[in-house]
C-alpha cells in the first residue's frame, strides 16, 4: 500500500502499535503524515459502519481528482465534510478524498491540522504528527458528520 501523494510505503494499523490506528482502520504515511482510512481495516464496528455511510457520499457525488485509491487503485473523488459539535455548531470544512469503489478515504495532514492546535516544537516528525492527527480524527469520528 503506497501513499497516493508521494509513493511512500504506508504503515498499517497493526504495525503502528497504537489502538487509535487499529480502531479506525488508519494506515499512515511516514513521509507526509497523511492518513489512509479503510472501513474493512477498522476493528471497531462503530467505525466501519460510519465509514460505509461516508462512502455513500462519494459514489455519485464529489469532484474527480487525480489520485488513486491506495487500496484498490480506483479513481478517488473529493468532497467537503463538516462535523457537528456538541454545541450544535459545525467544525471548519475539511476536504476528504474518497474512493468511488471501496470504502477507503485519504486525508492530507494539512486538512486535520486545521482542526487541531498547532504543533509548536519547531521540528515536526511526520510519524508523531500522524499519531496526533489520528487522535484528532478519532475525536471527530464521535461526532455526526454533515455532507456539504
Ligand atoms: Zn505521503
Ligand atoms: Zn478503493
Amino acid at each position: 500500500m503506497l501513499c497516493p501523494r508521494d509513493g511512500t510505503l504506508l504503515i498499517s494499523p497493526d504495525e503502528s502499535g497504537k489502538s487509535v490506528f487499529s480502531r479506525n482502520g488508519i494506515f499512515h504515511c511516514p513521509t507526509c503524515a497523511g492518513l489512509a482510512i479503510n472501513s474493512e481495516a477498522a476493528s471497531s464496528k462503530m467505525c466501519s459502519e460510519k465509514l460505509e455511510l461516508m462512502h455513500d457520499g462519494f459514489k455519485d457525488e464529489g469532484i474527480a481528482i487525480d489520485i488513486c485509491c491506495p487500496f484498490c487503485e480506483s479513481d478517488m473523488n473529493v468532497r467537503d465534510f463538516a462535523f457537528r459539535k456538541i454545541d450544535g455548531s459545525l467544525t471548519e470544512l475539511i476536504e476528504i478524498d474518497g474512493c468511488t469503489e471501496c470504502s477507503s478515504f485519504w486525508l492530507d495532514s494539512g486538512e486535520l491540522q486545521r482542526l487541531s492546535p498547532p504543533i509548536d516544537n519547531g521540528q515536526v516528525n511526520p510519524n508523531s504528527e500522524a499519531k496526533s492527527l489520528a487522535v484528532v480524527f478519532d475525536l471527530l469520528f464521535h461526532l455526526p458528520f454533515v455532507l456539504l
